[in-house]
């Protein structure tokens, strides 16, 4: 809470000198973490040093160690790459370099590392904290340092970010740069997906990962590449051309018109012998395929991060900071990690060594060993790879009795995954030997037009990259005619639904919960998978098209930043959707450094609008010409019925009569729009196959538990009080309410809720959106960043 942050600013006053590093390769985002360290260490009193060029400055000290002041990160947030350079550090490797480091930090009376690379750079963070004591005891021995210095220095504390592309790091989800540059990769082959299929070419191309295929496999998933050579799996030697070659046959014979093959730069085959674009070039062209290479190259370290990487290294510096703070010569030393939506610390040495091993299990040809070590998501996600892109084989059938009719809606206002969802839930569905149906246009278009369209595997093929619904999505619920609904349920047999969309969509899963006691024909299982742009449903911290939204957003806000500082004394006031749930405003405002956010959830007063208007005030004369940085403040759209963008312009513009001026700037339905960012191509393969899963398996357990034949499993159950009966076996089984469910991600966890838990314990009916104000910690660590919170505690 802001209380006990307070508290804590004043107790731990001037406690530390942190210096912050960037080394090794350089990553989008490491400057959102240079900014968020500099500024947290400043509000909670700290003195925060710059170490320029990675190790290097440490070695080297003089000005190569310099202090930074809450202004000098102005602006930082949105430039990628990292402004305080970054080396790898020969030097450093070196015992004497080590020492002379070490030198240079008592000198400077600094106690704190925070340390943003890859693995290499933690292990040396790591072997420096632990000859830290050997090193400052020589330079005692050699009258280098005083003993007061030695006494006061006895303990280096230590604390990693995660800064690489690779996502090579265990025990993290994700590492900051990694999105970013998947976004780039994805954005390029987007553009050669246009020329291939134009020209019905094969393009091999090839991406960054020495080590890791994190990138390589990614990149396949939300690309919809046809194959994939990572060097966690890699091929078998003698009959990878086969393969190869039978995969794009079959796709190309299935009617795609292009062939899109990734391969990681460390490829290999399973006797460890590397496989290059060149060999998997002329593979294709054996086949007959027009072929190019494209070797992404730097262009996947460049550029602004996307959102996500500017939120990971924002709430991750601050809680580095935190851990700074909080650690002890008992404490290990920490790497910031974070587990699908959970920020948490993980022992520094342990992360390390557990990367180490992936690479010695590839070395070893242990190659199950590196996928599962990687991660259990990894594994996972190679196996989705497979069953979207490869085992249309006819290797994947389930027996014929296991057989379903799987059906998909979508429905409420249209975000970019929808698609993305609906193609992976199809070709897993197919693959397996299942029928698929898309409802089209919604309930409405299911009441109104009975409009209910079977997929098939060329209809769906390159919905990878396409934003709105190719299915069509209605806000109508099935209560307009339940009777209708379930007239064409029964028609068509379905054995599970999934429901795509918004709160919409959760409410459309309730009522038709709510219905089964009357329409024994919903007595299947159904799962809303969340998409919305408000990320407002219940049950889900994370909702598939929050993250497009969010990168359009942070392009957005730095265009108009961008304008504000060339006008110099220009605050723009931004309107951003979301309805009541001020989720898209509280990030927005986390990853584009506004000012000031206003929400539903914190009500807006003239008190709030005078602080705000004194603090931009005061960062402007702290700017006093120096710096072009733009302001913004970022307003939801329902913040307040009074305090509209508008008035809140109005009323900055009077308030800087002669001082600055204001401006509003509303990006309405763009942010709905555009194609899916790679957070959500990745997450709705991997959130639609577990619908998929879900549904099979619930389908299996009524199955096994009434013991039914195929056949009657489409007569169905009758309801009598809690008891399911099949109405022709007559064997009865207890009605199970986890059947209908929302798919979600709730702190480290994929969690399967039931809908109606959910609607009668956790959702705010009138404004639409759960209880649990997940967010809330963002607009903590925004209005710290801003100085909005030292402007209240002082
Ligand atoms: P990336 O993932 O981008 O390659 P990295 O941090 O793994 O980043 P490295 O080149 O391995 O990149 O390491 C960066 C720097 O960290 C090195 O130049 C060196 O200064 C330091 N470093 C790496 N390994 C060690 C080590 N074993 N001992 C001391 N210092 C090290």
């Amino acid at each position: 809470s802001e209380e006990s942050i307070v508290e804590q600013v004043k107790s731990e006053e001037g406690k530390k000198k942190i210096a912050i590093i960037t080394s090794g390769g350089d990553a989008p985002g490491m400057n959102a973490a240079v900014r968020a360290v500099t500024r947290a260490g400043i509000f909670y009193g700290c003195k925060v040093y710059a170490c320029y060029e990675g190790y290097t400055g440490l070695v080297k000290g003089g000005d190569m160690l310099k202090e930074l002041q809450w202004q000098d990160v102005r602006g930082l947030l949105s430039i990628g790459g990292t402004i305080i350079g970054t080396a790898r550090c020969k030097e450093f490797r070196e015992r004497w370099g080590r020492l002379q480091a070490c030198y240079n930090m008592v000198s400077n009376g600094i106690d704190a590392l925070v340390v943003c690379g890859g693995d290499g750079s933690l292990t040396g963070a790591d072997l420096f904290r632990k000859e830290w004591p050997e090193l400052i005891k020589e330079l005692l021995g050699e009258d280098k340092i005083t003993k007061e210095q030695y006494e006061t220095h006895r303990n280096l504390t230590i604390v990693g970010l995660v800064g690489s592309i690779d996502n090579d790091m265990c025990g993290t989800d994700s590492t900051i740069g990694a999105y970013s540059s998947l976004e780039r990769i994805i954005e390029l082959v987007d553009y050669i997906d246009a020329t291939a299929a134009s020209h019905s070419r094969a393009f091999v191309v090839e991406v960054m990962g020495r080590h890791c295929g994190w990138l390589g496999l990614m990149s396949g998933i939300a690309t919809g590449a046809d194959y994939i050579f990572i060097p966690e799996r890699p091929p078998s030697e003698s009959n990878w051309k086969d393969d190869l070659k039978k995969v794009c046959l079959r796709h190309r014979e299935k009617g795609r018109r292009k062939t899109t093959v990734i391969v990681a730069e460390g490829a290999i085959d399973d006797q460890l012998n590397p496989i290059t674009s060149e060999e998997v070039k002329d593979v294709l062209v054996e086949i007959g395929l027009d072929t190019r290479i494209t070797r992404l190259g730097h262009v996947q370290r460049g550029g602004a991060p996307c959102a996500f990487d500017r939120f990971l290294a924002t709430v991750q510096g601050v809680d580095a900071v935190r851990a700074v703070l909080e650690s002890t010569p008992a404490i290990p030393s920490p790497v910031i990690s974070i587990l699908e939506n959970k920020i948490v610390r993980q022992p520094l040495v342990e992360s390390v060594a557990q990367t180490k091993t992936v690479s010695a299990a590839i070395e070893a040809k242990d190659f199950d060993k590196a996928l599962q070590l990687r991660d259990q998501e990894f594994a996972t996600s190679y196996e989705n790879f497979l069953s979207v892109s490869k085992y249309d084989d006819g290797s994947y059938l389930v027996p014929e009795s296991s057989r379903l009719n799987i059906a998909i809606i979508h429905v409420g206002a249209p975000t970019s995954a929808l698609n993305p969802a609906t193609r992976v839930a199809t070709l897993n569905s197919l693959a397996k030997g299942h029928r698929v149906f898309a409802i089209r246009n919604g309930f409405a278009g299911l009441i109104r037009h009975g409009a209910v369209r079977e997929l098939n595997w060329i209809d769906v093929e390159d919905w990878h990259n396409t934003g709105g619904s190719e299915i069509g999505t209605n806000r109508s619920l099935p209560s307009d005619d339940m009777g209708t609904v379930a007239y064409y349920f029964q028609q068509y047999k379905f054995d599970g639904l999934i429901i795509i969309g918004g709160f919409e969509a959760f409410t459309a899963l309730y009522e038709l919960d709510a219905a089964r006691a009357q329409y024994p024909i919903f007595n299947i299982p159904m799962c809303c998978l969340p998409a919305t742009v408000s990320n407002n449903v219940p049950g889900t911290e994370y909702s598939l098209g929050s993250d497009t939204c969010l990168n359009t957003l942070s392009g957005y806000c730095d265009a108009v930043k961008q304008s504000a500082s060339a006008s110099r004394r220009r605050t723009f006031v931004v309107e951003v959707q979301g309805g009541y749930s001020g989720y898209l405003a509280s990030y927005a405002g986390l990853i584009t450094g506004a000012l000031a956010v206003y929400t539903p959830e914190n009500p807006i007063n003239l008190q709030t609008v005078q602080e705000d208007i004194e603090l931009l005030t005061r960062t402007y004369e702290e700017d006093d010409g120096k710096n072009r940085s733009g302001k913004i403040f970022i307003h939801n759209e329902k913040a307040s019925k009074v305090y509209t963008t508008d008035l809140i312009a109005a009323i900055i513009g009077e308030a800087g009569k002669g001082r600055f001026e204001s401006r509003t700037a509303v990006p309405g339905h763009v942010q709905q729009g555009k194609s899916p960012s790679s957070i959500d191509r990745v997450n709705a393969c991997r959130l639609a196959i577990k619908c998929c899963n879900f549904i099979e398996d619930a389908n299996f357990q009524v199955k096994h538990n009434a013991n039914l034949s195929a056949d009657e499993r489409h007569l169905r159950f009758f309801y009598d009080d809690g008891v399911k009966t099949s109405a022709v076996s007559g064997k009865s089984s207890v009605i199970d309410d986890n059947t209908s469910v929302v798919i979600g991600i709730q702190g480290s966890e994929v969690t399967f809720t039931p809908v109606k838990q959910l609607w009668e314990n956790e959702t705010h009916h009138k404004w639409r959106k759960g209880k649990n104000v997940h967010w809330e910690q963002l607009n903590i660590v925004s209005d710290l960043l801003s100085g909005r919170l030292s402007i209240r505690t002082t």
